[in-house]
């Protein structure tokens, strides 16, 4: 009987053992995990791109989003940018909107005042006017007001407008009333 109590004693303390060693190798691996980087404005290689003193970058990141979604727009070569007083509010203007040119009117005095991710939604919005003459009845991306989306909701809009979910063109008519309005 004794020995089968120590024989009995041997084998418990050889499972705890066990158990200490399997506990240690889960620990580490935690240990040696990466952060999490979070997706942001800042640290996205399109948005990190675009300079607000260099208009003309906000092209280049508009094009590589677009050809995330196999939009091509690389054929696209009059694209311009104006920096312009509008008045005092407003940061830009799409009056290449029914033409067949690109053309950005831009306040850098307002622009520049307003945080990054405005700056970026606020040129994504007048190149989708000017480049596809999309209207602000789709919604989203074209809603008319400039507003401060966080980044994974910008992203989601950016993507519905590129695939053309929300996305409505101006109407003949309002194409006409557009360029009475911008031929100066
Ligand atoms: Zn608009």
């Amino acid at each position: 009987m004794k020995k089968f109590l120590f024989l009995f004693l041997v084998v418990i303390s050889c499972s705890k053992q066990q158990d200490e060693a399997i506990d240690s190798e889960v620990v580490s691996p935690i240990e040696v995990t990466p952060e999490v980087v979070i997706q942001d404005f800042d640290n996205d290689t399109i948005y990190n791109k675009v300079k607000p003193n260099l208009l003309q970058s906000y092209w280049t990141a508009f094009v590589k989003s677009a050809s995330l979604y196999d939009v091509d727009l690389s054929y696209i070569e009059d694209v311009t940018f104006v920096s312009q007083d509008l008045g005092g509010s407003t940061a830009g203007i799409a009056n290449g909107s029914c033409e067949d040119y690109v053309l950005i009117l831009v306040d850098e005095t307002v622009f520049r005042n307003l945080t990054t991710g405005e700056q970026i939604f606020l040129m994504y919005h007048e190149l989708g006017h000017d480049v596809f003459n999309a209207s602000h009845d789709g919604g989203g991306l074209m809603s008319p007001n400039v507003r401060s989306l966080e980044y994974k909701l910008f992203q989601t809009e950016v993507e519905d407008f590129f695939t053309g979910k929300d996305y409505i063109e101006w109407t003949d008519e309002e194409c006409e009333f557009i360029r009475d309005l911008t031929d100066n």
